[in-house]
């Protein structure tokens, strides 16, 4: 007996050293999501990915522009009608959205989406969109007309052809969603990216933190710098995969609010912060709002450090950001 005790803790304490990584590869959203979990077995991931991949699905319902049934769409085509009674979840996410565009000075602006129709990245834009277009598409963009009234739980969105989207912040948010339903279900580490939106926790199965790797999108085969990352996010905003090419020159698909164009100067923004949502945000944010001022805005922020790359390969860092670089 004594000994069928002592061999079973044995094989308790060797299950604990054979947890492994484990990860799936899919698209969700619209763009790349890879989960990673540390389990014990290979059923065992499977089971906690599923629920990673459903709680995304949940968020992508509820915050999608493009579902007609969404939330979020019924707040659009109510736009200087009436306002819309939403989740809380909803309510909540619009009202950080509406905080980040305040300390980012509008450059981030869930209120961009009325501009959708004229600046299109899907090959279909031939030429300049004219100064008239764009000046008046502006007119329904601003943050200061999303109305929310916390006693109704209702948003509105003031004027008529306004609209919201959450192309620059739900990505980072789906990504801190399914990392927190993981670790309620025990998982001990894990890491959700949604194609360079990610957040972590705990460590590798080999005890090892997780490392990230930033790229020069000028030379993208080339990790100028690995950072070992725990229980945080980072999120990387780029030029490289979006955008559309008039005259010769390359317009990013993220877009100043304050003038209908899209940014330029930079071609990569990563954010480090305690998590994924604001990280997203804030890496829209800062592209838009360039080298200085962006360096300006996240040196002041507690716990929040960037990596920029400007369009020249120049590389900018935050202040106290701690390197850790391994050349490749
Ligand atoms: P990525 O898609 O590369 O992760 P972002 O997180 O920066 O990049 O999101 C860019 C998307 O956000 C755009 O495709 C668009 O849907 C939306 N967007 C563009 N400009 C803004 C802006 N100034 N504020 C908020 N959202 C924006
Ligand atoms: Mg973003």
């Amino acid at each position: 007996m004594r000994l069928l005790v002592s061999l079973f803790l044995i094989l308790i304490s060797a299950k604990g050293f054979s947890q492994e990584t484990f990860m799936r590869t899919l698209k969700l959203m619209g763009s790349r999501y890879e989960i990673t979990v540390v389990a014990n077995n290979q059923p065992e991931s499977e089971k906690f990915i599923d629920m990673a991949v459903n709680e995304i699905t949940r968020i992508e319902k509820l915050i999608s522009e493009w579902d007609p049934n969404s939330q979020t769409s019924k707040i659009n085509s109510n736009a200087g009608v009436a306002p819309v009674k939403v989740d809380p979840e909803l309510f909540h996410l619009i009202e950080r959205a509406i905080q980040i565009s305040k300390i980012t000075d509008g450059a981030f602006d869930i209120s961009y989406a009325a501009m959708d129709k004229i600046w299109k990245f899907d090959g279909s834009l031939q030429q300049m969109p004219d100064e008239e277009t764009i000046r008046q598409s502006v007119l329904k963009v601003g943050y200061k007309n999303i109305i929310l009234n916390k006693e109704d739980g209702t948003v509105f969105l003031k004027l008529p052809g306004m609209k919201i989207g959450f192309g620059a912040i739900g990505k980072g948010y789906s990504a801190d969603k399914a990392k927190d339903f993981l670790m309620k279900e025990g998982v001990v580490a894990g890491m959700v990216n949604a194609s360079g939106d990610l957040n972590c926790w705990g460590k590798k199965s080999d005890g090892k933190p997780w490392l990230v790797g930033i790229t020069n999108p000028l030379n993208k085969n080339k990790v100028f710098s690995w950072f070992p990352i725990e229980n945080s996010a980072v999120v990387t905003s780029g030029d490289y995969e979006k955008y559309v090419v008039l005259n010769g020159k390359r317009y990013a698909h993220i877009i100043d609010p304050r003038t209908g164009y899209p940014a330029h100067g930079l071609t990569s923004v990563s954010i480090f912060a305690p998590n994924a949502e604001l990280a997203d945000a804030l890496a829209t944010g800062v592209f838009v709002m360039g080298i200085e001022a962006g360096l300006n805005l996240v040196n002041q922020l507690k716990g929040i450090e960037c990596v920029l790359v400007d369009d020249q390969g120049k590389i900018y860092y935050s202040e106290n950001i701690e390197r850790k670089t391994k050349e490749q």
